[in-house]
């Protein structure tokens, strides 16, 4: 049953049950408007109730049905609110918990609202590219004012009743958080009302604040130029501004029209698209072939951090920014002190910025124990490692955890190329061994890659992922192979970046152009940004173990100047001391020069878009062939791990998605005309894009 009915003496009440969170599903739908008929249809009953059984009013549509004949099915949700609108007797809305999204709608249809202060109310259709759909535009800000309005529209924030109990949203607003609190005062509500005569009021027909013109044209001007620079791209939040202003001016018929008008537009955008792909995308991730939800999950009480460095202070705070107390370990106490006074000075500068209070930071900061011994970690139940990225360091680090820690305390690498299973193999309980692949800055970035080893235990993974949600990370399982999903694709993106130097382009015209596609950085700023001595390492490395993968030399020569990046003021730009600014370097531009002049390059033009499509199907056809082999268990997973880390533009929904978007066919075209160009021979299409391709399929509906 979807919707109860119960009588409460002359009062029907209506309550949504649809766990968790009461969709709007279509039997609750149907389930709404059957309780009004039938409220209507008995004259013992003088008014209605509204509300929501357990943890919520409604959080609106039923995420399940999406992309299902049963979100169209009649009665659609504007269909339903215009039956509580219409009817005679009166009814009123009881909301606790949370109404958000088609719930607030509904809500707004009833003659009343009555709420708990503490009830979430939002409109967050924003963020996924949509707008309210169902009256929401035009209601709320006949409830509210336009002011508001326009704010909880146009970003879909969420803000307490209580917050909003000065405006004309609720009639009443009561202090208890409890459920059946609100619906004794609903119904108490309703016995009033019900004596008043009708008809009962209707938002539709309230009238909207008129302020003068000229202040409300401010309004909106500035509610667009917020929207232009937080958006960018995104057409969703000028249609929210755009249709709010219609039913101001036009009325609420039109404005009515002119939503529904918006909303199909909307809902067939690209933007759109990839929004609800990111969204399913990140639920989908929490989702590990063989662990299910019946999985153990063990206890997490106190974690211990080893190596207080760049990665262990970030992953430290992240704990304790989520109230878990953490053990710092470190060798000396010297570079435990500096450790410690770095994590004082980065939550003084939150506190000074305003982003933190002076109690939270003081919080964090006094959940962060220093300690210089090995045995101190017995008491951890997870022990994170990230020291030196060398092999000898992690084994004396593996074997010293694997002495001390207590039997089911988790261990954990922060490796981010050495292999995860060599790693296990120096303790004597692979099974607890997993990976837990921070990105920097680690209290910031919302990135986690969970590496399942050939033995982590479904126990452990549950548990990492469990935790990952504590700590406000986006989680995903990878398998182990070198650089794991992530930077395993961007250093086939950042090679292409590299050739097409020597080819033709400059640093600033590659990162020109993917910023314009709609990447945060381009990869000549990116590398600036992390250091370029990391992939000079790497390619070290590489030239070693796979003398096959073939470098630009450029990058090594940038390297041997000593321009590492920002942290030495030079880099692939100059920056002019003391500053994060990117200037085009002259002496890089010689170098590129000489050094194509050298190997008796041609240079020739590279237009944008073929830089761009270089770059992006690099990854794509990477992420193909870590489907291919199993090492993400879907593409969804990959387009999670480039929005949440690497920048990827979100509009764009991540690369396979994007990939899938443009039709596999055309980026196997597109490779094929890169293969014929004189750098083409490291081009080697994923036999998963080919077959998918020839298959006309994506590989986000991929079978196998
Ligand atoms: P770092 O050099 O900044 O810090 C390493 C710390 O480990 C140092 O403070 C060192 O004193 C300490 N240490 C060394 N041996 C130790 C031991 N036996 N016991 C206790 N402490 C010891 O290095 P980092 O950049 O923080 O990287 C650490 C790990 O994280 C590496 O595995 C690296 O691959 C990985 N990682 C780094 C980044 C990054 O952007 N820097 C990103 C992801 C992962």
């Amino acid at each position: 049953m979807s919707v109860d009915y119960t009588t409460h003496h002359n009062i029907a009440l209506l309550t949504l049950n649809n766990p968790p969170v009461n969709g709007l599903g279509h039997a609750s739908r149907a389930g709404v408007v059957a309780g009004i008929e039938r409220a209507l249809a008995d004259p013992a009953i003088e008014a209605m109730v509204i509300t929501g059984a357990g943890r919520a009013f409604s959080g609106g549509a039923d995420i399940t049905e999406f992309n299902t004949p049963k979100a169209t099915a009649a009665p659609m949700l504007g269909a339903v609110i215009a039956a509580l609108e219409a009817s005679a007797k009166p009814i009123v809305a009881a909301l606790h918990s949370v109404a958000m999204g088609g719930g607030l709608e509904l809500a707004l249809g009833a003659h009343y609202r009555v709420a708990s202060a503490q009830t979430q109310i939002a409109l967050p259709e924003v963020k996924l590219g949509l707008l309210p759909g169902a009256g929401g535009t035009q209601r709320l800000p006949r409830a509210t004012g336009v002011e508001i309005a326009l704010r909880l529209i146009s970003t879909g924030a969420v803000e307490s009743a209580q917050a909003l109990a000065h405006t004309g949203l609720f009639d009443q607003v009561i202090e208890s958080a409890v459920a059946e609190d609100v619906v004794v005062a609903a119904l108490a509500f309703a016995v009033e009302v019900a004596k008043r005569p009708g008809p009962h009021p209707k938002l539709r027909d309230r009238a909207i604040d008129s302020r003068d013109p000229a202040v409300a044209a401010a309004l909106y001007q500035s509610a667009r130029e917020l929207a232009a620079r937080r958006a960018r791209g995104q057409p969703a939040q000028l249609k929210c501004i755009a249709a709010i202003e219609r039913g101001v001016s036009a009325g609420f018929d039109a404005g009515l029209a002119f939503e529904r008008e918006c909303f199909m537009e909307l809902v067939a955008s690209p933007e759109s698209r990839a929004l609800r792909h990111a969204f399913f995308a990140e639920r989908a991730a929490a989702k590990i072939p063989g662990v299910g939800s019946a999985t153990a999950v063990r206890p997490i009480g106190v974690v211990g951090v080893v190596g207080a460095g760049t990665m262990g202070r970030g992953i430290a705070m992240s704990f304790a920014q989520a109230g878990l107390p953490v053990l710092l370990l470190e060798l000396r106490d010297e570079v435990l002190q500096n450790g410690l006074s770095l994590i004082r000075s980065h939550y003084q500068t939150q506190v000074a910025s305003g982003k933190l209070s002076a109690a939270a930071a003081a919080r964090c900061i006094e959940l962060i124990r220093p300690s210089l011994a090995y045995e101190d970690l017995a008491q951890a139940d997870l022990i994170v490692e990230a020291v030196f990225e060398e092999w000898a360091v992690k084994q004396q680090v593996f074997q010293g955890l694997d002495a001390v820690a207590k039997a089911g305390a988790i261990l954990a690498s922060n490796t981010s190329t050495l292999d995860l299973n060599r790693i296990a193999a120096f303790t004597s309980r692979p099974a607890d061994v997993v990976g837990l692949h921070f990105f920097s800055p680690a209290q910031v970035m919302k990135l986690l890659e969970v590496v399942r080893g050939a033995h982590t235990s479904p126990e452990v993974l549950a548990t990492v992922m469990k935790l990952a949600k504590k700590i406000g990370k986006t989680a995903v399982v990878s398998g182990v192979c070198d650089g794991f999903i992530g930077n395993r694709m961007i250093e086939q993106y950042l090679r292409q970046a590299l050739f097409m130097l020597e080819e033709g382009a400059l640093p600033q015209q590659i990162d020109r152009a993917v910023e314009q596609f709609g990447f945060a950085m381009g990869p000549f700023r990116m590398s600036d940004l992390a250091g370029n001595d990391i992939g000079w390492a790497i390619r070290r490395r590489r030239a070693l173990e796979r003398p096959d993968f073939v470098y630009p030399k450029i990058a090594d020569k940038l390297c041997e100047l000593g321009r590492f990046g920002q942290k030495t003021g030079a880099g692939w730009y100059d920056y002019p001391a003391g500053t994060r600014q990117a200037v085009p370097a002259a002496a890089v531009e010689a170098l590129i020069m000489q050094t194509a002049a050298a190997d008796g390059i041609a240079r020739r033009e590279l237009s944008d878009s073929e830089i761009v499509e270089r770059l992006v199907f690099a990854l794509v056809n990477e992420g193909a062939e870590i489907l291919e082999e199993g090492i993400a268990a879907r593409a969804s997973d990959i387009d999670m791990v480039y929005l949440t880390g690497y920048g990827f533009p979100l509009s764009r929904g991540g690369p396979m998605f994007y990939a899938d978007s443009l039709g596999l066919r055309h980026v196997c075209q597109s490779i094929q005309h890169f293969q014929a160009q004189p750098n083409g021979a490291v081009w080697r299409i994923s036999p998963r894009l080919a077959r998918l391709a020839q298959e006309a399929r994506g590989f986000n509906e991929s079978r196998d």
